[in-house]
């Protein structure tokens, strides 16, 4: 399933820790050159040195997702060192889930900041190139709270729902250009997205529930490879997994 994944370069966010990285090590090892990103400076530094080691290509550059400058940087950085951009993986994301009542605005506003805005600011750093090359692929992760809402969930959800409208809506824009459209949907994978939840009640709940069911991060990584390494012509718009024990 690798075939269409040597020699790619594939740019991706969120890349120090969970899902990105899983991402990042396992796509290095089908063969494409990865560049990461992510504020984490140390940790995508310390992983692009791992994967250079085992023989791989990786480039890593601090990027806050919610700059649309350093998002550009991150995307001009493949372009000079590896001449192009053949995919974009928007996977940086935040998720701290709390009931409304409890009036935790200003995570709101991250939430918008990193999961909405971050995925622009990534669409508008990587089109042009993707336009000018006749090609390219646009993959964002959205999630299974971006198909269901629940109690906790709904500012979350919202970002999810747009990470989803945006992505159809490229989808059908793009289309001249020769550019491929993902939307990922995890259901319940074990990563760190679970630590930045402040409500401690909500964050026990959901650590007790991903700790019994969730998903390897590799699961992630998998589901991107099937993507990417369809031929050409073959544009995988939506894919959802979950745990298979996961009810919601
Ligand atoms: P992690 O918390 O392990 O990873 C999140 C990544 O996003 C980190 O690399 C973090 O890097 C990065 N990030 C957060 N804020 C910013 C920012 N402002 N700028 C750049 N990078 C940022 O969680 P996951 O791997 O689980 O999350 C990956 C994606 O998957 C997210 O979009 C999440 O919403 C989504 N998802 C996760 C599910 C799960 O069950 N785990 C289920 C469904 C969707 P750093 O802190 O270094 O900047």
């Amino acid at each position: 399933m690798s075939q269409n994944i040597e020699g790619k370069v594939i740019v991706i966010t969120g890349a120090s820790s969970g899902m990105g990285e899983a991402a990042a090590k396992h796509l290095a090892k089908l063969g494409a050159a990865v560049v990461l990103g992510a504020r984490r400076s140390d940790k995508i530094e310390k992983l692009a040195k791992e994967i250079a080691a085992d023989g791989g290509k990786a480039l890593a550059i601090a990027t806050d997702v919610t700059r649309s400058d350093q998002v550009r940087k991150l995307v001009d950085l493949a372009v000079e060192k590896f001449g192009r951009v053949d995919v974009l993986l928007n996977n940086a994301g935040i998720m701290p889930l709390s009931p409304m009542d409890r009036l935790n605005v200003d995570e709101w506003d991250r939430m918008i900041d990193v999961n909405i805005k971050g995925v622009l600011n990534g669409i508008a750093a990587a089109l042009p190139y993707m336009k000018e090359q006749k090609s390219g692929h646009i993959i964002n992760t959205a999630s299974v709270a971006g198909h269901k809402i629940f109690a906790g969930s709904a500012v979350y959800s919202a970002t999810k729902f747009a990470v989803r409208a945006l992505t159809e809506g490229l989808r059908t824009e793009v289309k001249p250009y020769n550019i491929r459209t993902t939307i990922v949907s995890p259901g319940a994978v074990k990563t760190e997205l679970l630590e930045h939840i402040t409500e401690a009640d909500v964050q026990q709940a959901n650590k007790d529930y991903v700790g019994a069911v969730g998903l390897s991060p590799e699961s992630f990584a998998r589901v991107v490879e099937f993507a990417i390494s369809q031929p050409e012509d073959m544009d995988i718009n939506e894919i959802i997994f979950r745990p298979t024990a996961q009810e919601l």
